[in-house]
């Protein structure tokens, strides 16, 4: 497949595994933190971690919109749909995430409430449009690559005069979100392979004041094998050669700026919140989008009242430590026992991007047997 195809090529890819064997220096190690879900499936899908030398180290990070999500919001969505009455329209990846006591949309769809999977706002749109006598409830979740299509979907209401579509609004920013990782104590990193999608919205100098303040090299990887391999390659020149940059890999896709238009969008519609509490980051500052009061006929928490709860997330579950990268799957006792993907017990092995869903995936014989090593 042209455009992919090129980027998985094996004789490549061992040769830029050559070119990083070659240029790491075996006195030191390199940790390397990996923000996006999408990069941790790609090194566990592809093998990246055996191309490179022992001493180079993936960390995964909190790059996964539906494992950083705390329960409680779960839980008001579930609400939204239970108690309000609304339809609720959700990205497919929200439905198995577990909620308080174990229930998930999945099973409150089982016992009545009116949840439907849809694969963009568009589809939520029409769901108002086809159900004029109901309210309808989108559940806007993702970073800045799903953010301006949330914007659209209001705006597009507005125009249309939608009365019963409004948004629930979960939307976050990877900037405030890297910068708290920097700043946490414990975690020793010498650089990020930077998110691809999300930088081709806000562009890579949206990176420039991080990176300038907390000297620490950048690279914005592709999702390709090779884009990884390659990213790798040119964090550790940085790093060698003492030099903290933002650099672009993806620069197929990538450009300084980002995308203009989506970026107006995202202005227009959406303020930043004071705060928002991460699932493992805690209280970030200005870490999340809300939606502007002018906006607010088409905001869920201010159109219906949400009652405050005390949720509870379980309480082996290591998602929080794992999202700060500060362990591993290895280190949670119900990997592959209570915990699978068909019975997950926290959102990192519920979606598709979440790292104990990786190591289940392509590791998990390896993990276990860590795991029972370590006992
Ligand atoms: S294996 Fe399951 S319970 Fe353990 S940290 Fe991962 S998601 Fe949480």
């Amino acid at each position: 497949m042209k455009y992919v195809s090129e980027f998985r090529d094996p004789a490549l890819a061992q040769s830029l595994a050559t070119a990083i064997a070659r240029e790491v220096d075996p006195a030191r190690s390199y940790a390397f933190m990996e923000f996006c879900g999408g990069h941790t499936h790609a090194i566990f899908r592809y093998g990246v971690q055996d191309l490179v030398p022992s001493n180079v180290r993936f960390v995964h990070g909190p790059g996964c919109p539906v494992c950083v999500l705390p329960m409680r919001r779960l839980d008001d969505a579930l609400e939204l749909a239970e108690r309000h009455g609304v339809i609720l329209a959700t990205y497919g990846d929200m439905m198995r995430v577990p909620g308080s006591g174990r229930r998930s949309m999945l099973t409150a769809r089982g016992a009545g409430a009116d949840i439907r999977m849809v694969y963009s706002p568009l589809d939520a749109l029409a769901l108002a449009r086809d159900n004029p006598g109901r309210q309808v409830v989108f559940m806007g979740i993702g970073f800045e690559t799903t953010t301006p299509a949330t914007g659209m979907a209001i705006l597009t209401a507005r125009a249309q005069s939608l009365t019963n579509f409004s948004v629930f609004c979960n939307h976050v920013l990877t900037p405030p979100a890297m910068e708290h990782v920097l700043a946490a104590p414990g975690i020793a990193l010498d650089g990020f392979l930077g998110p691809s999608h999300v930088s081709t919205v806000i562009g890579a100098g949206a990176y420039r004041p991080l990176v300038a303040q907390y000297g620490r090299p950048m690279v914005i990887a592709g999702f390709e094998p090779l884009d990884v391999l390659q990213s790798v390659l040119m964090l550790v020149r940085q790093v060698n050669e003492g030099r903290r940059e933002v650099e672009n890999q993806y620069s197929r896709v990538v450009t300084e700026a980002g995308n203009t238009r989506a970026k107006e969008v995202i202005e227009e519609v959406f303020a930043l919140r004071e705060t928002f509490e991460w699932r493992g980051l805690g209280s970030v500052p200005r870490s999340a989008r809300a939606i502007r009061p002018e906006l607010a006929d088409f905001d869920a928490e201010a159109r219906f009242a949400i009652s405050e709860k005390q949720s509870r997330e379980v309480k082996s579950c290591e998602c929080p430590a794992i999202l700060r990268g500060v362990k591993q799957p290895k280190d949670c006792k119900l990997f592959g026992k209570a915990c699978t993907p068909e019975t997950p017990m926290g959102a990192c092995m519920v979606s598709s991007e979440g790292s104990c869903a990786a190591y289940y995936t392509y590791r998990r014989a390896e993990t276990m047997a860590e795991m029972e090593a370590a006992e």
